[in-house]
């Protein structure tokens, strides 16, 4: 290939070595030899080959809406081909008249066939006597099609490449344990039928083989972490169970713990008992209990003389912790203190003060808790609540506040899906409630347009009548905070118009509200002064008023899952049947409408997250953007869970027998660990 090219290759795919060509993976193949006619598409016709006399070739439309539109016409029919970027490129080799073959996927406008940015270079008819009868293609763009290097050409370099390569440059990089167990082709195998399989068996086992790779790799790198947590992190010693812990068990401990309560406590002590830092992850879905176990473990560090803090996400939240605690404290001859952005200055002080000499055991509060003005007498425990929104980087400023880390606590709001939790946070270990208190009646949900407003106010009435409390939350919009300002203005004196200030009270909660203000309306929702809680979603996380039994939604079709299913969980928090009502307008896309029908089809958390998943896919999901840990360039944490779970399970498995990887079975996997080292971002975690 001339410098030319070979720049072009640099800078368009990032491909600058042979390693990297043979790592460059083909979109798919294609069976050269069929050429359908264009009469033989429909509306079922996915990816299909045609061929024919280009009719024309002309750019269309101005500035965005600029593209280039072509014809290709066989003796059965035509179809429109279409370019909207490298127009220019792609116009300049494209002559009218000639005869092209063309490979794309098809689709219909205005109930015509078309293709667009199809692959496309001049027929021949020895195209049909090739070897191969599985053509790769590859990932290109309109620059190096124009220099002809489009996917099937990239193939022709590739097809040069492979020969020249051999096993020694591609060495297997798994036990043979591994491959036995999972019957998986060797990895040059792989890699040359990947890229030109004889067959699509061949093909198959070569996408599996890769995949398991890569999945490997990845928990072994994990589990790699996490060992090394173990075997040299120094960790603060709780070595015994002592009175606060015991006092409050046995006296103060207003139910019986769910046995998912005692499971995950039973392994929180095994943990923070071992000298190492505990990394934990703690999932469980809405209302299964998590702050009892939150102030159990606080407790537990006070018995080994060690003082705690617990973060929130809100100043609502954290204080409504911090009350929630001192509750269920105030018997007990514990300190606890709440720590937030608006705490007075000179409370802050006398605060700070007793933080500092060991006279406050818990604190609780918002970010302002690991301000670097905060310092304690030996912070032995820190839990971070509703995970979401705290960063990676808050969390590790933790560290720094006592010479030997504390144990760590991290809560799930709700369930993140098992495969996205073992990958994204697979190097910390984990602990899961799955089982909510005894007697909660399931919520029911149902999806109602606006126009049953009217009917809907009507049920909230009854319900108060009942003695019971709602919420009403309005979307909060990012981008237009004014606009969804104005809607909640809007809605709460709609609202109003419902329930008169006569004989029903109501309070109103929203983002712009000074901290005070938000904390004397939240504080009367929960002393049931008020009746109906107007709100955006401010008050999405945490919040505990168990008397509220129901939730209405407004513009439910603007929020995701696993807000939905949060906000949800603000009910259903005590003994009396709860109501979750989605209100849409009567247009609803089709994404919407599948999430509004699983929030009414299941309460479970942990099947919500993983449908989720499958929804938006692993890109998206909150909190895991920057792990750089889901971009496998194969496998998919969505459609690949078997793969991932028997990566996992082997991984771990060899890791048990071998933590160094010193034995020689081992010796290709940690050559391979070395060789890549530095290659992917996978430190995140705190
Ligand atoms: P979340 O996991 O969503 O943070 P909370 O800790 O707020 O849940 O608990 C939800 C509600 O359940 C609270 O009112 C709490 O007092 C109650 N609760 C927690 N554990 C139990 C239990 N074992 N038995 C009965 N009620 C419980
Ligand atoms: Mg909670």
């Amino acid at each position: 290939m001339g410098p030319l090219r070979g720049d072009l290759l640099k800078k368009e795919l990032g491909i600058f070595t042979f390693r990297d060509l043979l790592d460059h993976f083909p979109l798919r193949h294609i069976d050269k030899t069929v050429v359908s006619n264009i009469s033989d598409i429909n509306y079922q016709t996915d990816f299909i080959q045609v061929s024919g006399k280009l009719v024309y070739a002309e750019v269309m439309g101005e500035r965005s809406g600029k593209r280039l539109v072509a014809e290709i016409r066989d003796s059965s029919g035509r179809i429109e081909l279409v370019w909207f970027q490298g127009i220019h490129w792609v116009q300049k080799i494209l002559q009218p008249g000639s005869d092209y073959l063309v490979w794309g996927r098809v689709s219909f406008f205005n109930g015509k066939p078309q293709m667009s940015h199809p692959e496309i270079e001049v027929f021949a008819e020895s195209k049909s006597d090739g070897k191969n009868f599985l053509e790769p293609v590859y990932p290109t763009t309109e620059k190096l099609k124009a220099r002809s290097l489009n996917g099937r050409q990239l193939g022709k370099l590739m097809a040069a490449l492979l020969p020249q390569v051999s096993e020694i440059d591609v060495p297997e990089n798994l036990p043979a344990e591994v491959l036995g167990t999972m019957k998986l082709t060797g990895r040059y195998r792989a890699y040359c039928d990947l890229h030109f399989p004889p067959d699509a068996g061949a093909y198959e086992a070569a996408v599996k083989r890769l995949k398991f790779e890569e999945l490997f790799i990845a928990q072994t790198r994990l589990q790699l972490v996490r060992i090394n947590r173990h075997r040299s992190s120094q960790g603060v010693v709780f070595e015994k169970v002592g009175d606060f812990f015991n006092d409050f068990y046995k006296n103060h401990l207003p139910f019986e713990l769910t046995g998912a309560q005692k499971r995950v406590m039973r392994e929180i002590r095994a943990d923070t008992a071992m000298g190492h830092q505990m990394n934990r992850l703690l999932q469980g879905d809405v209302g299964s209990g998590k702050t009892i176990v939150a102030l159990l473990c606080m407790l537990l560090a006070a018995d080994n003389g060690y003082q705690s803090c617990m973060m929130a996400p809100t100043e609502i939240l954290a204080r409504q912790h911090y009350e929630s605690l001192h509750t269920l404290l105030h018997k007990m001859p514990v300190n606890i203190a709440l720590l937030t952005g608006s705490t007075k200055t000179r409370e802050r002080k006398k605060i700070l003060e007793a933080l500092l000499d060991g006279t406050i055991q818990l604190v609780v509060g918002t970010h302002a808790v690991i301000e670097d003005k905060v310092q304690f007498k030996n912070l032995g425990f820190a839990i971070v609540d509703e995970q979401h929104r705290f960063g990676v980087a808050q969390r590790a400023e933790l560290w720094k506040k006592a010479t030997i880390p504390p144990h760590v606590l991290v809560m799930t709001a709700t369930p993140i899906p098992r495969t996205l939790a073992m990958t994204a946070y697979g190097d910390l270990d984990y602990s899961v409630m799955d089982e909510l208190p005894p007697g909660r009646q399931p919520i029911s949900t149902v999806h109602r347009f606006e126009t049953k407003r009217a009917q809907v106010m009507d049920f909230i009435r009854a319900e108060i009548g009942k003695g019971r409390q709602a919420y009403i939350i309005y979307p909060l919009i990012e981008e237009s905070e004014k606009l969804s300002y104005e809607d909640l203005m809007q809605g709460y004196e709609q609202v109003k118009g419902f329930f008169p200030e006569s004989k029903y009270s109501i309070s109103m909660v929203h983002g712009r509200m000074p901290a005070e203000q938000k904390d004397v309306n939240m504080q009367r929702f929960v002393r049931n002064d008020t009746q109906i809680m107007v709100s955006t979603t401010v008050i999405e996380v945490g919040v505990n008023v168990p008397n509220a039994s129901v939730m209405v939604i407004e513009s439910a079709e603007k929020f995701g899952l696993s807000q939905l299913h949060q906000l949800r969980g603000r009910v259903g928090r005590g003994v009396e049947k709860s109501y979750c009502i989605l209100l849409t307008g009567s247009k609803v896309s089709n994404e919407a409408r599948a999430r509004i029908q699983i929030m009414c089809d299941t309460n479970d958390g942990f099947v919500i997250a993983e449908k989720d998943l499958e929804l938006r896919g692993p890109g998206d999901i909150e909190g895991t953007r920057q792990s750089g840990l889901l971009n496998f360039k194969l496998a998919s944490i969505v459609n690949d869970k078997a793969l991932l779970e028997k990566a996992k399970a082997l991984s771990e498995k060899i890791l048990n027998a071998d933590e160094k990887l010193e034995t020689a079975a081992n010796q290709p996997l940690k050559d391979y660990l070395i060789s890549q080292k530095g290659k992917t971002a996978w430190s995140k975690i705190s």
